[in-house]
């Protein structure tokens, strides 16, 4: 079920939009939507992500070559997907995976979203969650007039906070695992730096389900370590967002995707000789 985004629909989501980002824009904010660059449209105040340098949602509404140079203006030039969209038609989801730093997360379903049993348990631990649940699914609302820009800012974190809960569900799904083996083939959680691995793609893992416990972690079937992301920006991710049982559910579900156990090992030579450990 998608949502028409044109025309007026659009202005409705400018409205709500720029209620969320900074103070810099206000009212003259709504039309200059477009022309404010994506270090202006930094929100400062998004909780734990705050470190990045995010831009708000209203960012999609750049024309393509306003979006060039953005994208020109940010150091990771890996992240393609946006110049690549209409701007107009993006679902807060898809911008909301295309940021920089989430490249980890795919993008669920709005049909399981929608599904009230698949939250279950969520509404107590994201604070409004109402609103949070709206942003995500992009349903139009006025609550942007009732709250203060702070509340905004904390809607926003708690959207981000609610996705991340959803995506740790969705991934464990027949449609979830699927989505997460596109970005796998595509190597896009990054490879394992260990040298006998010889490249081998690696899935997200957390190592607690519990929020805030650590970042994600990026585990390598063939050697069955964990290691680091290799971008820092990854590295700021929650790794409950994804989760302890995600990537070994999934090589269970694509048996024939588990690369056999590596046999090499390294050995410490002096000289050409084995050390000897007395
Ligand atoms: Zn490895």
């Amino acid at each position: 079920m998608y949502r028409e985004r044109g025309g007026g629909g659009s202005k409705g989501k400018m409205e709500r939009s720029s209620t969320a980002t900074s103070s810099k824009g206000g009212g003259a904010g709504l039309n200059l939507n477009g022309k404010e660059t994506n270090k202006d449209r930094s929100s400062p105040g998004n909780s734990k992500i705050s470190s990045l340098p995010r831009s708000s949602y209203p960012n999609k509404k750049l024309s393509k070559g306003e979006e060039n140079i953005v994208e020109e203006s940010e150091t990771d030039s890996e992240e393609s997907d946006v110049s690549g969209s209409d701007g107009e038609d993006t679902s807060w989801i898809s911008w909301f995976c295309s940021l920089r730093g989430n490249e980890f997360f795919c993008e669920v379903d709005e049909n399981y979203i929608q599904d009230d049993f698949n939250l279950c348990g969520l509404s107590s631990q994201v604070p409004y969650y109402d609103y949070a649940l709206d942003l995500i699914l992009d349903v139009e609302s006025s609550h942007g007039d009732m709250f203060s820009e702070e509340q905004n800012e904390i809607i926003e974190s708690a959207a981000e906070m609610l996705y991340g809960l959803i995506h740790v569900r969705y991934i464990l799904t027949t449609k979830g695992l699927a989505a997460m083996l596109e970005k796998y083939k595509n190597a896009e959680f990054g490879r394992c730096p260990r040298v006998y691995c010889c490249g081998q793609p690696c899935l997200p893992v957390g190592q607690s389900d519990v929020s805030r416990q650590g970042n994600v972690k990026i585990f390598c079937p063939k050697c069955e370590d964990i290691y680091t992301p290799q971008s820092r920006f990854q590295d700021n991710l929650d790794g409950a967002y994804f989760g302890s049982t995600f990537p070994h559910l999934f090589l269970m579900t694509y048996g024939h995707l588990k690369p056999q156990k590596t046999s090499q090992d390294y050995v410490p030579r002096i000289f050409g000789f084995k050390v000897y450990n007395p």
